[in-house]
């Protein structure tokens, strides 16, 4: 069956790999982007998950196009790592507010419509380092791991409307974010993977495209690791 499918951050990277695999899948897809045009083959709606306005400027879009989000993929995000010392409480916000206020503002905007079709999906793109924590990283770690709450919290709420609320964490993944590491920190960083190299972007996408299929319904609260084997046991 055919689903109005939104991704944030859906113009590059993960993002854009999950909208690419969703639209294979015979799904309307739109991404949303800050700036520019959309990607080849695909609709986009200008948006940024840190202002409400926004968001539901964005929404309302989509609405008028193909009808409420069904699935969403909550996937913007952004890092600036530095040392707890160094960190600043305005980077340490800043993050929280894209990565995590931000998931919480188009949940709000998307559940009353799944609410009224009595379906919908949620798919939170959160990482590894939100259940390992990571050196440098207390904002981004933090933004992660309460991903984690808002979609339990959500699967509890809303579980019993057929809308399921899951998280992937992925682990390390080639693109922009992850091409501003040095290269002594990338072999650092592949040394600790049990498979020894980075994920690919489709790899996070083919289980976006599962968790969003009829085959997932009964897949709620659950946080599931693509990373290799980076963070078994957590
Ligand atoms: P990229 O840096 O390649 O892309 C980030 C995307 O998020 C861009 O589309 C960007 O839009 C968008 N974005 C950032 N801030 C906002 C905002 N305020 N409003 C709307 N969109 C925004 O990152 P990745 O593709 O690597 O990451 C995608 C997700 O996966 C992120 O949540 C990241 O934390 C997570 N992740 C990534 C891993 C990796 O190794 N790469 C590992 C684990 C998790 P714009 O183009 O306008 O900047």
């Amino acid at each position: 069956m055919s689903r109005s499918v939104l991704v944030t951050g859906g113009n590059r990277g993960i993002g854009l790999a999950i909208a690419r695999r969703l639209q294979a899948a015979g799904h309307q897809v739109t991404v949303t982007h800050r700036s520019g045009d959309a990607p080849e083959g695909l609709k986009g709606v200008i948006c940024d998950v840190t202002d409400a306005d926004s968001v539901d400027a964005a929404f309302k879009a989509v609405e008028a196009d193909q009808g409420p989000v069904e699935v969403l993929v909550s996937n913007a995000g952004i890092t600036d790592d530095t040392l707890l010392l160094r960190m600043s409480e305005e980077s340490f916000t800043k993050v929280l507010d894209a990565n995590l206020t931000g998931a919480y503002r188009v949940s709000k905007r998307a559940a009353s419509g799944m609410l009224r079709k009595r379906w919908g999906r949620l798919i939170y793109i959160s990482s590894v380092v939100g259940l390992t924590g990571g050196a440098g990283q207390v904002n981004y770690s933090a933004s992660k791991a309460g991903l984690v709450g808002v979609a339990r919290s959500i699967a509890r709420e809303l579980g019993t409307r057929n809308i399921t609320a899951n998280v992937i964490a992925p682990g390390f993944v080639d693109t922009d974010m992850t091409r501003a590491l040095t290269d002594k920190q990338r072999e650092a960083i592949i040394a600790q993977v049990p498979a020894g190299r980075y994920g690919t972007v489709d790899e996070i996408a083919d289980v976006v495209g599962f968790l969003a299929s009829d085959s997932a319904a009964y897949i709620n609260g659950a946080v599931i690791p693509v990373d290799g084997g980076l963070g078994m046991g957590h």
